[in-house]
């Protein structure tokens, strides 16, 4: 049954009267974001399917950090979990603990603890050693149970214990625990999966109102900046049976006629086509936010129109092939321009993305990024639009690239200009800030002590924060 939370339209929200242990799940971005992570909700869902648990959502770019299931503020909580997807989310953190009145600092904070995981944590912690009382590292349903018996500790006001007894956690990092292992789970088909997901009438997620469903984990291409893959392990599948059906009951549950689907690389997965079949045999609409470009062809491009989406995304990375096999990107020049035919052939449109700043990059890469775009541009014709975003590179830890270093914020500057007075006239392009791109680069290398970088943009973001 839908239930209604406070303000909100929400369907397939938690509440409950009696449970042992309150648990903030600390979002470090907008609500519109939240509702379309699916990682948030998996651990949601699986920390509230134990009666003795309940977790609750704080949105932290939200005024006053309290939770939208109980508004009980964030420094009531028994534990705070926070996942962090890029640096930039450590200040968001940091800030909701000062707008809470909550103390930043580990050492010296009594209560609530706070544990932090997600993709740049799991590749690197140091930056908040002294802010987080302890880490996870890996996939969180694959250790959830032993998660949950570590709770059994957690007494307001014994810290250390309940850290000791949540070192035993496969994935955990604490003071008692030091040696990093990954937790991952080994079977997608027998892991913890939400049906039921978070839904609101009023407010339409980035990909549109949907069931999303994970349809594989890890990719094995091995591209040597590929953050996601060096976190996520091996490659694992979910089966094309097991799919079908949790697509047949998500659509119910959640009142929805659209599927997501969640992966790194789609149509690396053996079920991707069949997938796509069954839904349109559904009359279902669909949406894949990744596909490789070498996986699109035109039988493809035609699935993808007929499940209603109308948009593809594609990652080129840079604009000759040669720097390309460099950055372990291996498509030729030749099977992207294949992939935009195929796309335009069926009315599509196509947001590319490229990197520039790349180690042993030059001038004609760049030139080369806007006559693909305009080749492409070209293909299109009248019916589908072409779209750029451009990203300054930044060398990720655990990555085979992490060691290249990155470019001089100046220089960077120059080539952002550079490509955007190119493509001006060709195609709208986006160019993220490479000022905010340093700034997660220079978290990552400062170790332990970006302590104080993390800090002062915490200062900043409470003090301009006029809702509070
Ligand atoms: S960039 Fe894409 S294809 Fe390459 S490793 Fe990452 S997820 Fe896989």
């Amino acid at each position: 049954m839908p239930r209604k939370s406070r303000g909100m339209k929400e369907r397939n929200y938690v509440l409950k009267r009696r449970f042992q242990h309150r648990i903030a799940l600390l979002f470090p971005s907008t609500y519109e974001a939240s509702l379309s992570s699916l990682g948030y909700q998996i651990i949601y869902y699986y920390l509230n399917s134990f009666s003795d648990v309940f977790a609750e959502r704080v949105i932290s770019g939200e005024g006053e950090p309290v939770s939208i299931e109980t508004n009980t503020p964030l420094g009531k909580f028994d534990l705070i979990l926070a996942t962090a997807h890029y640096e930039l989310d450590y200040e968001e953190i940091v800030s909701s603990l000062l707008k809470a009145g909550i103390e930043p600092f580990a050492e010296k904070r009594n209560w609530p603890p706070l544990i932090l995981g997600g993709p740049v944590i799991t590749a690197n912690p140091s930056p908040m050693a002294k802010i987080a009382d302890a880490f996870f590292l890996g996939e969180f349903e694959a250790s959830g149970d032993s998660f949950v018996n570590s709770l059994s500790h957690l007494n307001r006001g014994e810290k250390e214990e309940f850290l000791e007894s949540f070192s035993d956690v496969r994935g955990a990092l604490t003071l008692f625990k030091r040696r990093r292992e990954i937790a991952r789970v080994s079977d997608l088909d027998s892991a913890f999966f939400p049906i039921a997901q978070l839904q609101n009438e009023d407010v339409e997620p980035v990909w549109g109102r949907s069931f999303m469903l994970e349809t594989a984990r890890g990719c094995g291409r091995g591209c040597l900046f590929c953050l996601e893959a060096a976190v996520s392990g091996p490659r694992r599948e979910r089966s094309i049976n097991k799919m079908k059906k949790m697509i047949e009951e998500g659509l119910e549950e959640n009142g929805v006629s659209k599927v997501t689907f969640f992966s790194l690389s789609f149509f690396d997965s053996s079920a991707g086509d069949e997938l796509l079949n069954a839904l349109i045999d559904m009359g279902i609409e669909g949406s894949i936010p990744s596909v490789r470009a070498d996986a699109i062809n035109e039988e493809r491009a035609r699935m993808i129109r007929e499940i209603g989406q109308k948009t593809v995304a594609i990652a080129p990375e840079t604009g000759k092939e040669g720097l390309r096999e460099r950055i372990g990107k291996r498509i030729s020049d030749e099977r992207i321009l294949e992939a935009a035919r195929a796309l335009a052939k069926y009315g599509l449109s196509v947001k590319l993305y490229y990197m520039f700043g790349l180690p042993g990059e030059e001038k004609d890469d760049l030139d080369a990024i806007a006559s693909q775009v305009a080749e492409i541009k070209s293909m299109m014709g009248k019916k589908g639009k072409v779209k750029v975003s451009a990203n300054p590179f930044i060398p990720k830890p655990l990555t085979p690239m992490w060691k290249q270093g990155m470019m001089p914020l100046d220089e960077l500057r120059r080539r952002a200009k550079y490509i955007k007075d190119k493509l001006r006239g060709i195609a709208e392009v986006e160019i993220y800030d490479p000022r905010i791109a340093w700034k997660q680069y220079e978290i990552n290398i400062n170790g332990e002590d970006a302590y104080k970088l993390i800090i002062e943009g915490a200062l900043k973001k409470v003090r301009s924060d006029a809702n509070w």
